[in-house]
């Protein structure tokens, strides 16, 4: 017997993370999951059902109508193609041969799914689960962007997609599109023309712009990258023509922030640039802002219950808790930016169960222990939520 084999047979929670690692689903293709978890959760009662986009959705009815009800998310496809996946063991950590093994968010799919199916089979009293398993959530959000949130209860959301056991994201970056281009309309040759001085060159007035714009972080909270801005490309004529004076170019940057008053600050001195040289260049060029939000911020929340609960229940277990942020995107943004069927904001949090190391590619390995910890937590977490 292989050595995985015995440690599936001791784990029940490790059986069930290969289980789901074994159907492979790319995103968009996540019908072999689906159907696994389907059958699962008719095997052990768990009342499991898909909403319209074919997302899970598990919801386990509360035995004491006073406490709140609990909300637990995380994303059924993996970073990877329709191979077979093959687990193995190396010391602690699960691999896939020669592929991702999907700890991301397998891992996350794996504890929820086993913390439904003691919560659904206990007496224990609780105001109710409700669970979400995600499509999509690697290529495009289309997933979780068609959650049927005014169909939850919750108000707490833990997204279980974090990649570290004991961390406890607070707040996530946005992420907006920002190009700027210019135009010097009249342009010519480059030897006649060029002592005309209405004839401006967009290539050399886009660095103009560039090297008055901000760049890099932009404000930070206790050591905490908030608001940044990078840019992406830089286009202006043809490499290998120099004699037009060119009429176009423009730049792309990144913007991200959890602050969305920060966002709004640094999208100005984006504006304040463009402006001075809109009134600098008056009829010879012309520049313009164009912003494009791709998602929205996590902001943080300042109810501070659940933090402080997870800090207690993490140390319980031994695990060290990590109240952090992240300056990135996750579904946990756009949960934030939602409402439920009471009509009050989702409070979502992005949680780590599990250690998951060399996410999205061929070496990614999960150490088995950390999910075993992780269960706990939830367990503990759950107890203390529902606690009179
Ligand atoms: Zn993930």
């Amino acid at each position: 017997m292989s050595e995985l084999t015995e440690i599936r047979k001791k784990y029940e929670l490790v059986d069930l993370f290969c289980n789901l690692a074994e159907q492979p689903s790319p995103s968009t293709h996540e019908e072999k999951v689906i159907n696994w978890i389907q059958n699962y959760c008719k095997d052990n009662n768990i009342p499991c059902t898909l909403d319209n986009y074919k997302n899970v959705v598990i919801r386990i009815p509360a035995t004491d109508k006073s406490k709140d009800s609990l909300m637990l998310s995380s994303h059924m496809d993996v970073i990877g193609d329709d191979s077979p996946v093959k687990p193995y063991l190396e010391g602690v950590n699960i691999h896939a041969e020669g592929r991702t093994l999907g700890g991301d968010d397998k891992a996350g799919v794996a504890n929820i799914l086993l913390f439904a199916k003691e919560v659904a089979n206990s007496n224990i009293s609780h105001g109710g689960v409700e669970i979400m398993f995600t499509r999509d959530e690697e290529s495009g959000m289309s997933g979780i962007h068609h959650a049927e949130f005014d169909k939850f209860n919750s108000k707490y959301v833990l997204v279980c997609d974090s990649d570290t056991l004991g961390q406890f994201e607070i707040a996530g970056a946005s992420y907006t599109l920002l190009i700027i281009s210019v135009k010097a309309p009249k342009g010519g040759h480059s030897g006649i023309d060029i002592a005309d001085k209405t004839r401006k060159n967009a290539g050399k007035l886009i660095a103009d712009i560039i090297s008055k714009c901000p760049q890099g972080l932009f404000y930070e909270e206790n050591g905490q990258t908030v608001t940044s801005c990078n840019l992406g490309g830089i286009v202006a004529g043809d490499f290998k023509v120099t004699n037009i004076i060119n009429t176009d170019a423009k730049v792309s940057y990144s913007i991200r922030s959890s602050s969305r008053s920060k966002e709004e600050e640094l999208k100005n001195e984006f504006r304040k640039v463009v402006d001075d040289f809109n009134k600098e260049n008056e009829g010879i060029a012309k520049a313009e802002c164009v912003f494009e939000e791709h998602l929205p911020p996590f902001e943080k929340s300042n109810d501070e219950y659940l933090p402080i609960l997870f800090e207690t229940s993490a140390k319980k277990i031994v695990v060290t808790p990590d109240i952090t942020t992240f300056h990135a995107g996750a579904e946990t943004h756009i949960y934030a930016n939602k409402t439920n069927a009471k009509g009050e904001k989702f409070i979502p949090y992005l949680v780590g169960l599990a250690t998951v190391c060399n996410m999205h590619s061929s070496r990614e390995y999960l150490d088995y222990t950390t999910i075993l910890k992780g269960h706990e937590v939830l367990q503990e977490f759950f107890k203390d939520f529902n606690r009179d």
